[in-house]
């Protein structure tokens, strides 16, 4: 996909701090974070949402995400005890701004007051 965001940082023509990657994930922070830590989950290969990437790659998948979560909370757990939240919007009807499929790792804090949709 020529003129997506996201393929773009993926092929490397867009700079941006990769968190972690494996053959087909990587991770970068938000460009507009909600929260210290905010961080997106993103396929290397361009599937608009959930339901067209292949099922075969989900274990690649909860591999990114758990070590970008225990990367990132790593980072900011000097407080005290950290949460997260994972976030999909598939489509626009569900917020779905980049169609690009991506999920986003929402760190959370007791009485932080952020309202996650669910
Ligand atoms: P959506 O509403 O599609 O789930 O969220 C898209 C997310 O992508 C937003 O949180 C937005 O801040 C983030 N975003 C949009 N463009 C870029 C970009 O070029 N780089 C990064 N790192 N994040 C982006
Ligand atoms: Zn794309």
């Amino acid at each position: 996909m020529d003129d997506c965001i996201f393929c773009k940082i993926a092929r490397g023509e867009i700079g941006s701090k990769i968190i972690y990657e494996n053959d087909n994930f990587f991770s970068i922070p938000d460009a507009n974070p909600i929260v210290e830590g905010h961080t997106l989950i993103i396929p290397k290969k361009h599937f608009k949402t959930l339901l067209d990437m292949p099922s075969t790659l989900a274990g690649e998948l909860f591999d990114c995400i758990k070590k970008t979560v225990e990367k990132i909370i790593k980072n900011i757990n000097a407080g005290g005890s950290v949460g997260f939240n994972i976030v999909n919007n598939n489509f626009k009807a569900a917020g779905q701004v980049v169609n690009h499929l991506h999920f986003h790792i929402i760190p959370r804090r007791d009485g932080d007051g952020i309202k996650v949709i669910a």
